[in-house]
């Protein structure tokens, strides 16, 4: 069976690294055996949803390379919905409920009062048909809730986690419709899981406690004829924390504008988040077969995978240094050929540092002010300037014979006189660029003093 898998993205606000990390694992899982990849936007809450947040969700995704190959909204799929929910009320499956929010919160504190674990009682299911009709008179509309069945022990071998028990009796039937007839976030997830015949959700720890009800759901489906099974395989992966080992509101809101802002390139983002919490080593690969090819749930750990930025900093300096110059042509300063950006490439952390350095060719540069020793000695290099295949080198064996200074004494006048700086690209790529007639009129100026 062809692997296909969901990225489910409530669009009521920007995507997190969390997020991404989720989404990327989902497109790998599914490209890794050819399979299919699926954006899902769960928009259900149509108060919180924003257009605008999807057009971002569909932005960053392409932006990271993360391209699904079919789109679908919950919001268009609501009369499936309506299908699956009428199969389980005539099942038996679903309950109408009329608590306020008030009757709940106290009943809640009674049980915990009592000892008891805080789960619905079920009180609804005692009403009787009078008593419905009655609150229905008055107007009150009902809430719904998905019926746990007791005696059904869940269990399931999470991709992730191994295996999983839960005693449903310990479970509360959850709420899956509210009064006014709009959806939570679990049935239509469920319906749609099988629907869209997802082979594998694969999603963060924080919702084993929703993949325990909703393996219930997924049969309760499948029994009443609403849909064809088999239900999803489950992995849930553990949380992304700060660097200091704690959920940090920050990652919560670092998103890919962050990261654009810190021009850091998608592929570091991506090879970093492929392997973090995973017992592979977190490298600097830019191949995204390479990835895929050691990618597997069996390396993910159940301890908290640390996002921390000086690695993300770290890859990105040295995805950069690979970086083809057609893959970075656009971003370049005008005049920055590929002989440029290869001389200049292994001095960067960041693509836009590349106009930085690019100055050292086009100038103006900024000299020192230098003994009256190596002045002479500069005049001297300006004399003996030549142009052939490789100046720098024919330059500097020149000066070396003819001045008799060698290693620091050779080399650093002249960086400093041809690029203002004590430090920089390999000089040998770099004097080619800034070409014959810069060189010797900087040459002459620091001669000159
Ligand atoms: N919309 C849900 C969320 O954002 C999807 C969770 C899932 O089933 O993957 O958390």
């Amino acid at each position: 069976m062809t692997t296909v898998t969901r990225f489910a993205p409530s669009p009521t606000g920007r995507l997190h690294v969390g997020n991404i990390r989720t989404a990327l694992h989902n497109w790998m899982l599914a490209r890794k055996s050819g399979g299919r990849f699926l954006l899902r936007i769960d928009d259900t809450d149509a108060e919180r949803s924003r257009e605008a947040y999807v057009d971002a969700i569909r932005a960053d995704l392409a932006w990271l390379g993360l391209v699904p190959d079919d789109e679908t909204r919950q919001s268009q799929r609501l009369a499936l919905y309506e299908r699956a929910f009428e199969a389980l009320r005539k099942a038996g499956r679903v309950y109408p409920c009329y608590e306020t929010q008030q009757e709940l919160e106290l009943k809640r504190k009674i049980r915990l009062g009592r000892g008891l674990p805080p789960i619905y009682d079920r009180g609804a299911l005692e009403l009787s048909a009078e008593v419905r009709a009655g609150k229905e008179a008055e107007g009150i509309l009902p809430h719904w809730r998905f019926k746990l069945d007791h005696d059904v022990p869940i269990a399931w071998e999470d991709g992730v986690r191994g295996a999983q028990k839960f005693d449903p009796s310990q479970l509360s039937d959850p709420v899956i419709r509210r009064a006014d007839g709009s959806w939570l976030y679990m049935l239509p997830s469920a319906v749609d899981d099988l629907d869209m015949r997802v082979t594998d959700v694969l999603r963060g720890e924080d919702h084993v406690s929703n993949t325990a009800v909703q393996t219930q759901m997924f049969d309760a489906l499948i029994a009443a004829g609403h849909a064809v099974g088999p239900m999803p395989r489950f992995a849930h992966e553990a949380l992304l924390v700060g660097r200091e080992g704690k959920l940090s509101k920050r990652l919560g809101s670092l998103g890919c504008d962050a990261f654009r802002e810190r021009d850091i390139e998608p592929a570091a983002i991506v090879a970093l988040l492929a392997r973090l919490g995973t017992s592979l080593p977190v490298e600097a690969i830019a191949d995204r077969d390479l990835l895929l090819e050691s990618f597997d749930l069996a390396t993910f750990g159940r301890a908290p995978a640390k996002f921390d930025d000086a690695e993300l900093d770290r890859l990105n300096a040295a995805l950069v240094h690979q970086l083809p110059f057609a893959g970075v042509a656009d971003r370049l300063p005008v005049g920055m050929d590929e002989a440029g950006w290869h001389a200049i490439r292994p001095n960067l952390t960041h693509v836009s540092e590349a106009a930085d350095w690019w100055r050292l060719v086009t100038g103006p540069v900024d000299q020192p002010a230098f003994s009256e020793e190596d002045r002479a000695y500069l005049g001297e290099a300006a004399r003996q300037l030549a142009w052939g295949e490789d100046p720098w080198h024919a330059l500097t064996g020149v000066l070396k014979e003819t001045t008799g200074r060698k290693g620091k004494a050779l080399f650093l006048p002249l960086r400093q006189a041809l690029t203002g700086m004590d430090h920089g690209p390999d000089m040998g790529e770099l004097l080619p660029l800034i070409g014959e007639a810069r060189a010797r009129e900087r040459l002459e100026a620091a001669a000159r003093g």
